[in-house]
């Protein structure tokens, strides 16, 4: 077995080579190619070969597929195999959905030496590079079983792909020949902890795909003790290498985050990732770490994660967070297991508004909007102030600039990208025209509005917020705030001086420390997260959280399952409980 050629390595111009070793004609080795390709197990499988070819094949080569040994399927379409090889090793690979297409997360070695301690692939005793063929055939064994085609390919599983440098090129090599898969090196991407001399090495070629750095860590100090390799390529050897990366290539950096709770999730440390990147196009990926046996590190919790990522954004750093999930066995390893289970996007919204049992009018005011196919969509929700007329017509205003400012999302042309710059610039609209009509019209001084909104594509969502109407995600995890109260009562919970109890009865608990069109620029706090299939997404002005509570929403919202109506079901409980102020609820179910 050892002195057989493992066939689905070669490369062409190596397949022709035998071929003529066999005496067979230049046109076999294309057509032997696009077998491989296809992701046959044996030659017999080589229908419109002569038997003698493939026999005389079979007697000088290794055909086969890794066999499945274990497949976990979630219901959005993620599929985790667990393959076992010709030698015994085990390797994970896990196949994706995307709105995009399907993407598969590759393993390079079996096992890996790295040592990064948040690690469960770390395994020096077992690790050997994985042949190109060995990468290749976990795809099209993928393929194989599934009966899906995939179209973007992540070499994040199990192993430091620099570290199997020459395999993995020719890995890259065989999966985007035009006779054999086709792809788009564009749809490749590439996880490295940073073996420096490989990036420069790999900058020279000049490929296409996509280099995603895993960096962890703001200070050598810290990266020191997540990754042994910071001690030979420090940050100050690695950054400079990723800069010269982009020059040659032209391919903006990624830069992997995993946020790990009380070592690299301070906003000193986002400080000092910003100041570290400044001047350099990239983009950082947040991950929450996911929890590996034996390991005393555990993830940073929901709010650190947000609060980081909007602290990079403000610092000008182009930060996305990215939706961890569990996993009974052991994940690809640079990803932390951290990936999205999504299916089609076929978003479904709802809203409603009263003005409770107490006022008289309603100074709210929402909107929706949802793309016929269900893929696009945005939303508001404004709780206006100032006076029962002046209110409503603040936020009313706010409601048509953030509509106006979305039009090119409704076209189509809004990138999800720009999409904080234009939520950003509607609430400076709707700003500038509140504050312009306050300051004209006597009888509306002092009036403004709060504003939460959202624009979503699939499952993408940017989220805008001034003031205290806030937004909500509901999951199988629960009801998690996602928005921060600029408020009184807020600023003296963040500051110890009072419980979240005490909040709902202080007598300040209406005092706004932040709203549209009471200065002559606001700021909006702006983040996006990744939604998936069944989660719900929550817009309420405070006239909701006043009155009922985060279990009785998330039960409404979430648990009894019935979205139509929950709008009708969360504005009655207000009531019930007292209805103190206008509601407003907005529901969006993805
Ligand atoms: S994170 Fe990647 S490089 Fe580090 S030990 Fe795991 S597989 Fe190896």
């Amino acid at each position: 077995m050892n002195d057989l050629i493992e066939i689905r390595s070669l490369h062409p111009n190596d397949l022709e080579a035998l071929m003529r070793d066999l005496g067979q004609p230049r046109y076999r080795t294309k057509q032997v190619f696009q077998w491989l390709g296809r992701g046959v197990a044996s030659f017999d499988e080589m229908s419109d070969l002569p038997k003698t070819l493939r026999e005389q094949l079979a007697g000088r080569c290794v055909l086969s597929l890794p066999e499945v040994v274990r497949k976990q399927e979630s219901r959005d379409g993620t599929i985790k195999y667990l393959f076992a090889l010709r030698d015994g090793n085990s390797i994970e690979t896990v196949l994706m959905r995307y709105e995009y297409g399907d993407s598969i997360c590759l393993s390079t070695q079996a096992g890996c030496r790295m040592g990064c301690i948040f690690c469960a692939s770390f395994d020096p005793e077992k690790s050997r590079n994985l042949s190109a063929g060995e990468i290749l055939e976990q795809l099209l064994a993928a393929q194989r079983d599934s009966g899906r085609t995939v179209s973007h390919v992540v070499l994040m599983g199990t192993g430091e792909p620099l570290d199997n440098y020459d395999n993995v090129l020719t890995f890259l090599r065989l999966l985007t020949h035009p006779d054999g898969l086709n792809l788009s090196m564009r749809h490749v991407s590439l996880s490295t902890c940073g073996l420096v001399p490989r990036i420069r090495e790999l900058a020279k070629l000049r490929l296409q795909l996509t280099l995603s750095v895993s960096l962890h860590a703001p200070t050598n100090e810290i990266r020191d003790r997540l990754l042994p390799v910071n001690k030979k390529y420090p940050i100050e050897v690695l950054l400079p290498a990723c800069r010269d990366y982009f020059k040659e290539t032209g391919r903006r950096i990624s830069f992997e985050y995993a946020l790990i709770d009380g070592v690299n999730d301070s906003m000193d440390c986002a400080d000092k990732l910003a100041v570290l990147l400044r001047g350099t196009p990239v983009h950082v990926n947040l991950i929450p770490l996911n929890a590996v046996e034996h390991s005393t590190l555990r993830p940073s919790s929901k709010e650190p994660v947000r609060r980081f990522q909007n602290r990079l954004i403000s610092r000008n750093i182009n930060a996305t967070v990215r939706r961890s999930l569990g996993g009974t066995f052991p994940l690809p390893a640079a990803s932390f297991g951290g990936r999205e289970t999504r299916g089609r996007a076929n978003m479904r919204a709802w809203g409603m508004t009263h003005p409770g049992v107490v006022r008289e009018s309603n100074e709210d005011t929402y909107t929706i909007w949802v793309s016929d196919d269900g893929r696009r969509g945005f939303f508001a929700v404004c709780d206006g102030m100032g006076g029962a007329q002046a209110g409503e017509i603040a936020s009313q205003l706010a409601v048509e600039a953030f509509c106006a400012g979305m039009e090119p999302l409704k076209a189509g042309a809004f990138t999800m990208r720009t999409a904080q710059k234009q939520i950003q610039q509607a609430a400076d609209d709707a700003n500038k025209s509140i504050f312009t009509s306050a300051k004209e019209v006597t009888d509306r001084k002092g009036m403004g509005t709060t504003m939460v909104a959202m624009a979503c594509n699939c499952f993408s969502v940017t989220v805008g917020n001034i003031g205290d109407s806030r937004a909500y995600l509901a999951d199988e995890n629960g009801l998690r705030q996602l928005t921060e109260d600029h408020s009184l009562v807020s600023e003296m919970i963040r500051r110890g001086e009072l419980t979240q109890e005490q909040a709902l009865r202080h007598p300040s608990r209406n005092v706004i420390t932040r709203a549209l069109g009471v200065e002559d620029s606001v700021p909006c706090d702006l983040f996006t997260l990744e939604t998936k299939q069944g989660d719900v997404l929550l817009l309420c002005s405070d006239g909701l959280t006043g009155d009922v509570s985060v279990p009785e929403i998330y039960y409404e919202a979430y648990q009894r399952g019935e979205p139509e109506t929950a709008c009708t079901r969360l504005i009655e409980l207000a009531n019930t409980r007292g209805g103190h102020d206008n509601i407003t609820v907005v529901l969006v179910v993805f």
